[in-house]
C-alpha cells in the first residue's frame, strides 16, 4: 500500500473528512483492520484565508509547497491538496516535491465524464467559480461549465468561510444551496459539482434533481485507488 500524503486544514472541517473516507474506503476494499497509511501536514486556515483574500498566492502556495515537501520527507508517495481552491497554485506545489500530486479538478472531470455528462453547474468558493484555474481545467477535460449569478456566488462563497468551515450547518442555508442549484438544473446543468471540499457536509445528494460530485469523496476514491493500485 502507497502512503498518501494530505495537505490540508483548509478547511480542517472538511480534511477530518477526508481522513475518515480513506479509511472506510480502504477498510470496504481491503477488509478486517485495515485502514490507509496517510501523513497529513495541516496548516492554520486563518493564514490562508488572509492570503487568499490579499491576492498573495504565490506566498500561500509557498506554504503548500514546503507542506508538500515535508509529507515527500515523511514518506508520502502521492500528495493531496484538500481544498478546490487552492487548486490555484497546485503547479507550484506539484514542483515541489517529485512525487505525483491527483488534481482535485481531473478526479472530478473524470468522474462526470464516467456518467456520461458534459454539461455541469459548479458551485464553490468565488476563486473557484469565477477563475480560470478550476473552470480551466475542468473545460480541457471537455467539460462545459455553468456558475451561478454573482448575487448567488456571493451567497455559495460567505456560506463556506463563515458557516461551512467553521462547523456550522444551518437548514436556512441548505435551502438557499438547493435553490441556486435548481437555478442551475434550469439554466441546463445536467449534474453539479460541489466544487469545495466543504459543501458535502451540507448538500447531499437528495438535495438536487441532477447527480451531484462531491468533491472530497472523489478525491478520496482517486487517492485510495492509486494508494492500492
Ligand atoms: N475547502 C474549500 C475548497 O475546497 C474552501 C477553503 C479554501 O479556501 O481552501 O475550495
Amino acid at each position: 500500500m502507497k502512503t498518501i500524503g494530505l495537505i490540508g486544514g483548509m478547511s480542517w472541517e472538511s480534511t477530518a473528512e477526508y481522513y475518515r473516507l480513506l479509511n472506510e474506503l480502504t477498510r470496504e476494499r481491503l477488509g478486517g483492520l485495515h485502514s490507509a497509511k496517510c501523513v497529513l501536514y495541516s496548516v492554520d486556515f486563518a493564514e490562508i484565508e488572509r492570503l487568499q483574500v490579499e491576492g498573495r498566492w504565490e506566498e500561500a502556495g509557498e506554504v503548500l509547497a514546503a507542506a508538500a515537501r515535508s509529507l515527500e520527507a515523511a514518506g508520502a508517495d502521492l500528495l493531496l491538496i484538500c481544498t478546490n481552491t487552492m487548486h490555484k497554485v497546485a503547479d507550484q506545489v506539484a514542483a515541489a516535491a517529485p512525487v505525483p500530486l491527483l488534481h482535485l479538478a481531473d478526479t472530478t472531470a473524470a468522474a462526470v465524464r464516467a456518467e456520461g455528462l458534459k454539461r455541469v453547474g459548479l458551485v464553490g468558493t468565488a476563486f473557484t467559480m469565477e477563475q480560470d484555474f478550476y473552470r480551466g481545467r475542468l473545460a480541457g477535460h471537455g467539460l462545459e461549465v455553468l456558475v451561478p449569478d454573482a448575487d448567488s456566488r456571493a451567497l455559495v462563497h460567505r456560506v463556506i468561510y463563515e458557516e461551512l468551515c467553521l462547523g456550522v450547518i444551518r437548514e436556512e442555508s441548505r435551502a438557499a444551496y438547493r435553490a441556486v442549484i435548481d437555478g442551475l438544473v434550469a439554466a441546463g446543468a445536467e449534474g453539479v459539482i460541489l466544487g469545495c471540499t466543504e459543501i458535502e457536509l451540507l448538500v447531499r445528494p437528495e438535495h438536487s434533481p441532477v447527480p451531484v460530485f462531491a468533491t472530497t469523496r472523489l478525491h478520496a476514491e482517486a487517492a485510495v485507488d492509486a494508494a492500492l493500485a
